[in-house]
Parts: structure tokens; C-alpha cells; sequence
């Protein structure tokens, strides 16, 4: 059984967090940390630790991240001008919450993407 983060915390609205959507599968809330002008996360309501977990159950949840960031991204006024999805996994990838979550990223040109 994969231990809890803070995540599952704030799914459940036990801790505050600026929760945009939820649903029965997936909730978005904004990045306590903003790196751009629109910085949300949004994530499978199971706790699915890394990408490396997922399984082919999860395919409703993980497609529902999507149509969640289309939805995000218009609302926020982001849409047209463009925003970046990133889902990190693990150390080399920069994780640091083991809940699976997509960054929403947009609201200003977000430049190239860092590979180093
Ligand atoms: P990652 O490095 O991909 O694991 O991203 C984790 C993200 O979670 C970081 O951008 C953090 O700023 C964000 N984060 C951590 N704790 C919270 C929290 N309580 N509410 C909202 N965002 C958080």
C-alpha cells in the first residue's frame, strides 16, 4: 500500500488548498508555489504514487486530467496562447509528491523546455 501525501489530504479537504475542480475521478487546485501566471495541479483522485504505477484501470482517470486542463486552460484565458502539461516521475524527473499530478503551466511564454 503506497503511503499518503499531502495530496490526499487536500482531495479529501482536510488541509486548504485552492481546489478549481473535482470530480469523482481527478480534482485541480493551484500550485502553492506558482512557476507561471496559471500553475495548477491536477490529479487522479486514487493514489497512484509515479507514472510507473499506473495501470490500464487508471485510463479513465489519467484521460480525465486532460479534459480537465482543456477546460482549466479556457478558463483561465489561456487557451489560445498556448500553456504546457508536464507530469515528472521520480528523481531524474524532479518528482517530489508521490501522487501522480500534471502541471498546468501557461499565462506567459514559457520559453524551452529545460532538458538538463
Ligand atoms: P513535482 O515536483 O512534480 O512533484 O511537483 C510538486 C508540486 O506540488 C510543486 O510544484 C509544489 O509547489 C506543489 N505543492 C506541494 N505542496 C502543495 C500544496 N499543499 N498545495 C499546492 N501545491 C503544493
Amino acid at each position: 500500500m503506497a503511503e499518503e501525501t499531502i495530496f490526499s489530504k487536500i482531495i479529501r479537504k482536510e488541509i486548504p488548498a485552492d481546489i478549481l475542480y473535482q470530480d469523482d475521478l481527478v480534482t485541480a487546485f493551484r500550485d502553492i508555489t506558482p512557476r507561471a501566471p496559471s500553475h495548477i495541479l491536477i490529479i487522479p483522485n486514487k493514489l497512484i504514487p509515479t507514472i510507473n504505477d499506473v495501470e490500464e484501470s487508471d485510463e479513465l482517470a489519467l484521460g480525465r486530467l486532460f479534459t480537465v486542463a482543456r477546460k482549466l486552460a479556457e478558463q483561465e484565458n489561456i487557451a489560445e496562447d498556448g500553456y504546457r502539461l508536464i507530469v515528472n516521475c521520480n528523481s531524474h524527473g524532479g518528482q517530489e509528491v508521490y501522487h501522480v499530478h500534471m502541471h498546468l503551466l501557461g499565462g506567459k511564454p514559457l520559453g524551452p523546455l529545460l532538458m538538463d
